[in-house]
């Protein structure tokens, strides 16, 4: 079956046709920023009908939380008007074809997934260390989506309860200890500051607050793998994301995790997928769902 994809960011909508995790015709648009509500409408409307008449059904990934085809988020005020946005009903307007939707992060957590052997792997998590944290988790071969789009916001389970203040409200989550929004309000503050992307640079030459820093942040995300081996018996764990691939950071990771008692170990892998992640694990999602 051929499926419209479209893959909705905070800075970039994406769009293609995938067939058997084959991207094609392939458009990149700037997510709306002004008159949001409207402009989406218009935006989803467009896309539909440039690819009308090449797809059998529809599948998005979004950024944000997506509860019954509304578009939300932990903390509602980061989407601005975009928050309550009725995603589904909006594309439906334009097509009878099916339409499933999910959490980009679910979507990227599902195409890896698809990667591997699943008669062996049955408990499964991907984490993205990017701007923020988030993940996916397949359990029983099953991506966890329901009821309310919560599952796999794992960046938000508690790293430090004194640490800093999350975005979504919460002190101490994995998210503001180890993103790259956490790292830059920190390298952001040294005598010579500098980006997440620097501190990378700065942390392979071994400057020491930069080094301080990755290891403050790779040990969070270890000890987040290991309470989900601890909690869901997950086997094995892929990360990606701008910092979670970022030279010599996961290799700190697996340190980090080795250090604990081996019932807390997994497989922890690099994610194989790049840009289209999420286009292609909502296509297979979505698929599955309509096959039941
Ligand atoms: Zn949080």
């Amino acid at each position: 079956m051929r499926c419209l994809s479209i893959d909705i960011g905070g800075t970039k909508i994406a769009a293609a046709i995938v067939e058997n995790g084959q991207v094609s015709s392939r458009i990149q648009l700037a997510t709306p920023t002004q008159h949001v509500v409207d402009a989406m409408h218009d935006t989803l409307a467009n896309i539909v009908k440039h690819y009308q008449n090449q797809f059998d059904y529809i599948a998005v990934a979004s950024t944000g939380i997506i509860n019954q085809g509304v578009l939300t988020a932990l903390n509602p005020k980061n989407l601005g008007d975009l928050a309550e946005f009725p995603l589904k009903a909006s594309l439906a307007r334009h097509t009878n074809k099916p339409i499933g939707l999910l959490n980009d992060v679910q979507a990227a957590a599902y195409a890896e997934y698809q990667k591997e052997d699943q008669k062996e792997i049955q408990n499964f998590t991907f984490i993205t260390v990017s701007t923020g944290v988030g993940g996916g988790i397949i359990l029983n071969r099953q991506l966890l989506t329901e009821p309310h789009g919560i599952a796999g916001h794992i960046g938000h389970s508690l790293a430090d309860p004194n640490g800093p203040i999350c975005g979504c409200g919460r002190q101490g989550c994995v998210e503001a200890v180890a993103s790259g929004r956490a790292i830059e309000a920190v390298s952001s503050q040294w005598a010579e500051p500098c980006q997440p992307k620097e501190v990378f640079e700065r942390f392979r030459n071994f400057d020491e607050k930069a080094t301080a820093l990755v290891h403050r942040s790779a040990k969070a995300i270890a000890n987040l793998v290991a309470d989900l081996v601890i909690s869901l018996d997950i086997q094995k764990v892929v990360i990606g994301g701008s910092v979670g691939l970022a030279e010599g950071y996961l290799p700190l990771v697996q340190t980090y995790l080795k250090q604990m008692p081996p019932v807390y170990q997994c497989e922890l892998t690099k994610a194989l997928y790049g840009q289209d992640a999420g286009l292609v694990g909502a296509a297979y999602w979505v698929n599955d769902q309509l096959r039941g």
